[in-house]
């Protein structure tokens, strides 16, 4: 092969890659319109209820059968299924816009799309495909992911719920904690044992309807922040389910787990993203209103450093969080960039609303604006789906073996 031959070749293959790079700076006409429709929802039917959903710590079951509707609640579903068909670029989008306008209908829509239906969608069969996802995908009914429990989060190999066969079923025991959307829906994926002995490759999925017998709901937990969504322990007790409820072979739930929350990472980011951008909104718009010293405070550079700061912070963690959608949408590995992508949005979800207070002064600090609500939002993204420090280990394992002499 010429040396010429071989240069237009890479040229060509460049100008092929950098169409796909192009849309970190710039998203498809597909992905434009999706957003613009998700950002209209979100400040016509999400932004003048939030803080009232919060307060009063309810369900935005209504804003979810519109988000169902408009095909939000199963946006990786192919059609056939009753799914949008559409890719996890279009996902984050949607995502970010929703958690911009409300962080708790955020994770509504984040845990049904991608830590209940996206593992019924990779590891199910066809049967379970159409009986645990179709009527999930309209928002009349939402999922939830049963994988932590009261002794382990961050070590979820370490689960102590047990699943032991008994003629034709399963009989399941244990308790989940933190189970998002557990009051409020109508199935979960249960991650047990069955087998001890076996550690994390003795780990197997359930699904299991809602309500059912043998399953009870803890309390609702009185939560810091996205308040509007529940959480609960779900309790198990003797609860039988068909030998076809497994999911995915016997002994993979682990791996099953893992792979869901490498992807249901990249909604957790675009969730942060959301929580980030309604902080700088509410800042930037602040510091041109509020007059201090004679002039408003955006003529201040100490304010004006806040806001360059913010959009930085905003701008590289949702440049990352589309790298790693991208990535997964075309097949090719993305653990590492998920994790980076949630530690950096997660983190300036937390630096932007920490600032935005600052910028707002004392009206930051009370609910008649929403800067204390997207603070208290922001938190919980640095903590589920795997704490910033778990982020940091994925990381730091995945640069390892990539240095691997
Ligand atoms: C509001 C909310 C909603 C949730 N929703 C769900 C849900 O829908 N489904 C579900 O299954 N779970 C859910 N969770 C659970 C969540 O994923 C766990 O809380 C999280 O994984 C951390 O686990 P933990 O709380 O047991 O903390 P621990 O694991 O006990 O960690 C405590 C501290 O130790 C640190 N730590 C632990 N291990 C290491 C390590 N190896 N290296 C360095 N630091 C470490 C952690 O980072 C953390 O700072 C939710 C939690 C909350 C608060």
């Amino acid at each position: 092969m010429s040396a010429l031959f071989r240069a237009r070749r890479a040229v060509a293959q460049c100008l092929a890659g950098s169409r796909t790079l192009s849309q970190l700076a710039e998203l498809p006409e597909t992905h434009q319109l999706l957003r613009q429709t998700c950002r209209d929802f979100a400040d016509r039917e999400l932004i003048p209820v939030a803080s009232k959903l919060d307060r009063e710590h309810a369900f935005p079951a209504q804003q979810i059968r519109e988000l169902g509707a408009m095909g939000v609640m199963a946006i990786e579903v192919p059609e056939e299924l009753g799914g949008a068909g559409m890719d996890y670029l279009a996902y984050s989008v949607a995502m970010e816009e929703i958690s911009r306008g409300c962080a708790s209908t955020g994770v509504v829509v984040s845990v049904n799309n991608s830590l209940y239906i996206g593992p019924v969608l990779k590891f199910g069969t066809e049967e379970q495909q159409r009986k645990w996802i179709t009527p999930f995908t309209t928002g009349e009914k939402v999922g939830c992911f049963a994988l932590s429990e009261p002794g382990n989060g961050s070590d979820a190999g370490a689960a102590s719920t047990t699943a032991r066969q008994e003629g034709d079923e399963w009989v399941l025991n244990g308790t989940k904690a933190w189970i998002t959307n557990s009051w409020d829906a109508s199935a979960t994926v249960v991650f047990a044992t069955t087998d001890r002995k076996l550690k994390h490759k003795g780990i197997s999925a359930f699904l299991v309807p809602m309500p059912h017998p043998g399953l009870s709901l803890g309390k609702k937990e009185d939560k810091l922040g996205i308040r509007a969504s529940s959480t609960a322990n779900i309790i198990l007790e003797e609860c039988r389910v068909p030998l076809d409820s497994m999911l995915g072979p016997r002994g993979a739930g682990f791996k099953i787990a893992m792979q869901t929350l490498d992807s249901g990472r990249i909604g957790i980011a675009a969730q942060a993203l959301g929580i980030a951008q309604a902080s700088l909104d509410c800042a930037a718009d602040y510091a041109h209103k509020r007059t201090a010293f004679g002039a408003p405070i955006g003529k201040l550079q100490a304010v004006q450093f806040k806001l360059a700061d913010m959009g930085v912070a905003l701008e590289s963690a949702r440049l990352l969080t589309w790298k790693a959608a991208l990535l997964r949408d075309s097949k090719k590995p993305f653990t590492k960039e998920a994790a980076m992508a949630k530690l950096a949005a997660s983190e300036a979800a937390t630096f932007c609303s920490h600032q935005a207070i600052q910028i707002l002064g004392g009206m930051g600090y009370v609910t008649d604006m929403p800067a204390e609500r997207h603070y208290r939002d922001a938190r919980i993204t640095e903590i589920y789906e795997g704490t910033s420090e778990i982020q940091r280990l994925v990381i730091a394992g995945q640069i390892l073996k990539e240095y691997q002499p």
